[in-house]
């Protein structure tokens, strides 16, 4: 979207904020878009020998480049993800398509180098775009990312890098390697903004990870902005303001104000606990995809993992990750969350998430296909090295396992002897794990919700999965739009499906947590522990905002609530009587709710 208001000179853009906050800043163009290269046909023999020459050198030094950001990255103590990123990166320098592809059409069609890589390039891309899977299509921006570092080499031009920039800047670019976002240093760039990218993306991941503001997708940043122009980011609505006037200034100056003293006051409640006025500890933890957001999560006073969607250990590669390579990321996250527990859930593969390499189930509708525990028990060798990988990094702290998308009693039974063979496997091999792990599922089918009292029989603890329980119940796919309006929290079903949840847990004793994003909203979070709800796990952001909420009310008056909603016949009504109730200062929010 794009407007142009003449009187205000104000260029006002919407994109896609992926990560919070105000910043108001001077742009810095960093010259990361396409390469401008020449092309030379009708080469000679010995020219296309000198050609594939420069390309392999050319190669050989983004290798070096890309070695020595990783050597940095380890001395700054960078987390192991960025790590891998790189080490991703590194991988395709060395993939064998990408260089005798282009050594192939440099020799057959007698161009230049640069010209034969960009055609390799267009035609990897090409076959990227024709993926289903939104997250494999994304990945070709890594490949893009590559071939422009190689490119840059062989053209001679300089890679300007993020760590050369010295003044306090606001980073506007075509496209932002993971590379740059890692590189970032907080007191010298206050946020960024980017023509291409979604909110799946690494770039994105890592900008929620450093808590710097950031809007992507923008389409024509780079072309609406002048080096040293002023800008103003709104990363929460993905609201980018190119050349403010003084007044519009003034007006995000206070807006950056009050989120700030917002962000400071709640941080008054970082280390008070997480208890009702009436006593009622409620524990708040935190939902990460990346080892590298555990210290953010800490830093937000998270009590504990609640959800580590596991996924992203699959993603960004053809073979399925080792068990070594699972004992190494669980193990970090047990030490770093000790003494507290962290819950690893299993592979939570299909739906709208990945699909993995090799995937040989075509779906017509995965979000009810072959996806997660499904996936899991069909492929028993995937599974037990995830399992295996749990329970060894479980002799290192407090680790918890939980099952997905579970629909039924025979799936945890299942799931469940899988577990005892890796057990039984690891204390012949005389490794050691944690016996007494403890079990839980996940519930976001309406078929587990129903049974959730025979449920419980069965395992340790559940976590209600809101954002699938409500796409199942209401039968509403959570990413299409179209439908998205009848996308709600508030729906009387859905508040009966957790209420029969909740007490089906209560009644048996067993803990009941909740790790979809209904967790993280003030005025839900009421009802969920108002229903009795003892665990929510949400991202860093919302965690003090919650614990606020936490200890505004007291349990009783949240039992009464939850009573009287139950009655209610629409979303609407629920929503109204809700924001009754809110504490006042919940009603002034604009930023969070
Ligand atoms: C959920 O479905 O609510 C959940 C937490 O899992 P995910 O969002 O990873 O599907
Ligand atoms: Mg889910």
């Amino acid at each position: 979207m794009e407007e142009f208001d003449a009187q205000k000179r104000v260029l006002l853009l919407k994109g896609i904020g992926v990560s919070p906050g105000i910043v108001i800043g001077t742009a810095y163009l960093l010259d990361r878009g396409i390469v401008e290269t020449a092309h030379f046909c009708h080469l000679t023999a010995s020219e296309t020998d000198n050609e594939v020459e420069r390309f392999k050198g050319a190669l050989k030094e983004s290798r070096d480049q890309l070695a020595r950001i990783k050597k940095k990255l380890e001395t700054d103590g960078k987390g192991k993800e960025h790590i891998r990123i790189i080490d991703a990166h590194l991988m395709i320098l060395r993939d064998n398509m990408l260089i005798n592809d282009t050594v192939k059409v440099i020799r057959d069609e007698r161009v230049n180098a640069e010209w034969a890589l960009k055609k390799v390039l267009k035609d990897l891309i090409e076959f990227f775009d024709r993926m289903d899977d939104e997250y494999l299509r994304q990945r070709s921006s890594d490949i893009e990312h590559i071939v422009n570092r190689v490119l840059l080499n062989l053209t001679g031009k300089k890679h300007e890098s993020i760590t050369d920039i010295k003044t306090p800047s606001i980073i506007v670019a075509h496209d932002l390697t993971p590379a740059d976002t890692a590189l970032m240093n907080k007191s010298v760039i206050s946020g960024f903004l980017t023509d291409v990218g979604g909110s799946t993306s690494h770039t994105a991941i890592m900008a929620r990870a450093l808590e710097i503001p950031a809007v992507v997708g923008l389409e024509s940043i780079t072309r609406s902005v002048e080096a040293g122009g002023t800008v103003i980011i709104d990363g929460t609505t993905g609201t980018v303001i190119v050349n403010p006037s003084e007044s519009v200034v003034e007006v995000y100056k206070k807006r950056q104000e009050k989120y700030l003293s917002y962000g400071r006051e709640l941080f008054h409640y970082r280390d008070l606990p997480s208890e009702t006025k009436d006593g009622r500890r409620i524990r708040l933890m935190g939902n990460m995809e990346m080892v590298d957001e555990i210290d953010t999560l800490l830093h937000h006073g998270a009590e504990g993992i609640g959800l580590y969607r596991t996924e992203f250990l699959y993603l960004n590669r053809k073979d399925s990750p080792t068990e070594e390579e699972h004992v190494k990321a669980y193990r970090q996250v047990a030490k770093k969350m000790a003494p507290y527990p962290a819950i690893i859930r299993t592979l939570d593969v299909g739906g709208d998430k990945l699909i993995l390499d090799g995937n040989e189930y075509d779906e017509i509708n995965p979000a009810m296909g072959l996806r997660a525990i499904r996936y899991c028990l069909k492929n028993p060798g995937i599974f037990k090295t995830q399992l295996r990988g749990i329970l060894r990094a479980s002799a290192s702290g407090k680790l918890k396992v939980m099952f997905p998308m579970i629909s039924g009693i025979d799936e945890i039974r299942h799931a469940k002897v899988i577990l005892e063979e890796a057990k039984a496997e690891l204390k012949a091999e005389g490794k050691a794990f944690d016996p007494d792990i403890k079990v839980g599922v996940m519930i976001e089918i309406p078929s587990a919700a129903i049974i959730a009292d025979l449920i419980v029989k069965e395992v340790d603890f559940i976590s209600i999965g809101t954002n699938d329980l409500l796409q199942y119940s209401l039968a509403i796919d959570r990413v299409n739009e179209h439908v998205a309006y009848l996308y709600e929290p508030f729906h009387p079903a859905v508040l009966r499906i957790i209420k029969t949840v909740a007490d089906a847990a209560a009644n048996a004793g067993v803990s009941a947590g909740v790790c979809g994003e209904m967790a993280g909203e003030a005025p839900y979070a009421l009802i969920l522990l108002g229903f009795g709800i003892e665990h929510l796990s949400m991202n860093a952001v919302s965690l003090l905002k919650v614990k606020r909420l936490v200890r505004s009310v007291s349990y009783a008056e949240t039992k009464k609530i939850c009573k009287n909603i139950l009655n209610l016949p629409t979303a609407r009504d629920v929503e109204q009587y809700i924001s009754s109730k809110l504490p006042d200062i919940y009603k002034k929010e604009e930023f969070w709710n």
